[in-house]
């Protein structure tokens, strides 16, 4: 019988705290996730009384849900950076995708948090022979920007990493790893309440008044049942923001969901048999599989966008274990042990942002890859509030932009998941006529 809920909430501790929330702080996080937390982390350290406040249980969102890959990289190529927002905005946010997974690996593995990580490498797959091209191209153009450790894999080397031939290479990514996300989210909670942070799980935010154009006066931060007064606030919501708190941040980031499943045990030999390199695996096709080995090793873990709008786990199942089955036809008849969703931020640009408005922070729109660069932009986003004259990124100048006619529902999803559906036909279609050329 399959699980509708996440694989990683299997057997792991649930923190909740009973205290009653106090009734002032210097600053309040709103959403407890990576970013939350890590940005309650660095505040606390240097001396700052932070509270962070979540809607649901602590953990709720995507921080406990994702596929655990820790890695870097933007859905935007170096070439869009560099024509929207010119070489040395491209230049940065290359760097500083460099920057966020050294920060987030060193984060781990200082702190010895136990969250099983491994340094298994990336490697994303081409479907297309022309995205081997592309691929190779980029990664020339980001190599000249700054060093990093990826190379270019031919299909001759693919049987090392797959054993599946629908791929014609891939680029791979030495430095990238993989996570418990769980662990991972529970070890970051435990470091932020060691450094003195107080975290409260079913405390949704209700409304944030600026209490006057004085910076000194604050906000007051509401929940149903407490009012904190406080100097600074940052949202950490991302693909959880909703327009009932930030009509501003909702008209601009939007929640996109990823679904997840999890086969039953098979056998570290069979996995491995499948997926000789125990990496993890992101595909070039639109239709965006990921999939790894889970930490145990005896479990096959995969991704994909089932449908750009909410639909349930049930639904969504089918066409997991097609995507599944197409990439290893061996686990025809292997059962499905959990299968779950949750939601994505995605900004306009496709890139993550850090900014202010009317007083208020926020840190969020990682369109996906957020287990390494959310704990980052945390961090980011607290060192902006300790000095908020300094520049501290260069999301802060990615735009983070509305469309007219979004008002924070994205009735246009079930639209843009038709036209995926389309474009997933024609990844097909292309890939037979390259096939029949080659
Ligand atoms: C299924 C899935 C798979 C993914 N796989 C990967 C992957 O393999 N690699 C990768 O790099 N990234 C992946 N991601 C993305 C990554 O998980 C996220 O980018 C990251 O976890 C975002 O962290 P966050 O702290 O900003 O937000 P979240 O962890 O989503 O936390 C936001 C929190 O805000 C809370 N909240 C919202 N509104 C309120 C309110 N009014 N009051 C109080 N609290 C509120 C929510 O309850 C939620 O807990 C995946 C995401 C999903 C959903």
């Amino acid at each position: 019988m399959t699980k509708f809920t996440p694989f990683w909430w299997e057997g792991q501790p649930q923190f909740e705290n009973t205290d009653v929330v106090p009734s002032t702080a210097d600053i309040v996080i709103v959403g407890a996730g990576y970013t939350g937390l890590s940005a309650a982390l660095t505040l606390s350290k240097s001396g700052k009384n932070v509270i962070v406040l979540d809607s649901e249980m602590i953990g709720f969102g995507a921080s406990t849900r994702n596929g655990g890959m820790l890695g870097s990289g933007h859905k935007v190529s170096t070439d869009q950076a560099k024509k929207k927002y010119g070489e040395d905005i491209a230049a940065e946010l290359h760097k500083e995708a460099n920057a966020s997974l050294a920060f987030t690996t060193n984060l781990i593995t200082v702190n010895n948090i136990d969250c099983e990580f491994q340094a298994c490498g990336r490697l994303r797959t081409s479907w297309l022979p022309k995205d081997q091209v592309s691929m190779s191209d980029n990664l020339r153009k980001l190599k000249a920007i700054e060093d990093f450790n990826s190379k270019m894999i031919g299909p001759d080397m693919m049987p090392k990493s797959i054993k599946t031939d629908l791929y014609f290479g891939g680029q791979f990514y030495q430095d990238h790893g993989s996570v418990h996300p769980h662990k991972f989210h529970y070890g970051l909670l435990k470091l932020a309440l060691e450094a003195g942070a107080k975290v409260f799980g079913s405390r949704p935010v209700i409304k944030i008044t600026q209490l006057s154009k004085l910076k000194q006066d604050g906000f007051d931060v509401l929940t149903p049942n407490s009012k904190i007064h406080c100097k600074q606030v940052l949202m950490a919501t991302n693909g959880y923001t909703r327009s009932n708190l930030s009509k501003y941040l909702s008209r601009r980031v939007l929640p996109v969901p990823s679904f997840v499943i999890t086969t039953v045990d098979i056998g570290k030999d069979k996995v491995q048999s499948l997926l000789p390199g125990g990496h993890c695996m992101v595909e070039t096709r639109k239709r965006y599989c990921y999939y790894r080995p889970t930490p145990c090793g005896t479990r096959i873990m995969l991704g994909t966008r089932a449908a750009m709008h909410s639909i349930s786990a049930e639904e969504a199942l089918p066409t997991l274990r097609k995507m599944l089955l197409e990439i290893f036809p061996s686990l025809e008849g292997v059962e499905i042990s959990h299968c779950w969703t949750g939601f994505t931020g995605f900004s306009f640009s496709q890139l993550p942002n850090l900014s202010i408005n009317k007083g208020v922070y926020s840190a969020l729109g990682y369109c996906g890859n957020g287990v390494a660069m959310a704990p980052y932009l945390g961090h980011m986003a607290a060192l902006k509030m300790l000095n908020p004259n300094q520049k501290v990124t260069v999301f802060e100048s990615t735009p983070l932009q509305t469309r007219p006619y979004y008002f924070g529902k994205p009735w246009f999803l079930p639209i843009a998941s038709a036209y995926f559906r389309a474009f997933d036909l024609l990844d097909y279609y292309r890939r037979k006529k390259s096939i029949k050329k080659t």
